[in-house]
């Protein structure tokens, strides 16, 4: 679902934290399909004679599987529905408040005037970040 909760900001998922904290089997069984579904994203419309949608579709479902049976579904379960990943660690500037990026911004459009701020989130406030 959707990270917009307005009224109340998300709780930051740290997913390096949570990646360490994982066993090495538990990285691998993540990790492996999370590369098969990185590189078949970037193939899936080059490469024609090979069916890059199925290779992408079965590592996803590998990786979500994954994924379940470690402390990291725990803590999705625990946070009640406004837990939401901090994008920092992969480099993408995000508003805490909403979870909107550069490249996905707010329904209408937005700015920003905070560190971690948006004009749909701090706009309405003034200008206190
Ligand atoms: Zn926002
Ligand atoms: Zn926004």
């Amino acid at each position: 679902m959707s990270c917009h909760q307005k009224s109340r900001p998300p709780v930051l998922l740290d997913p390096v934290s949570l990646w360490r904290s994982l066993t090495p089997e538990q990285q691998q069984a993540i990790g492996v399909p999370a590369i098969i579904v990185g590189v078949a994203y970037h193939q899936q419309s080059d490469d024609l004679a090979w069916n890059w949608e199925a290779a992408l579709t079965e590592a996803e479902e590998v990786m979500a599987a994954a994924v379940f049976e470690t402390p990291i579904a725990a803590l999705s379960l625990a946070s009640a529905g406004h837990l939401c990943p901090d994008l920092a660690p992969i480099g993408v500037r995000m508003c805490h408040s909403c979870g909107c990026t550069d490249a996905v911004g707010c329904d209408g459009g937005c700015h920003w005037v905070g560190a971690h701020l948006c004009s749909s989130c701090g706009g309405a406030r003034g200008n206190s970040p």
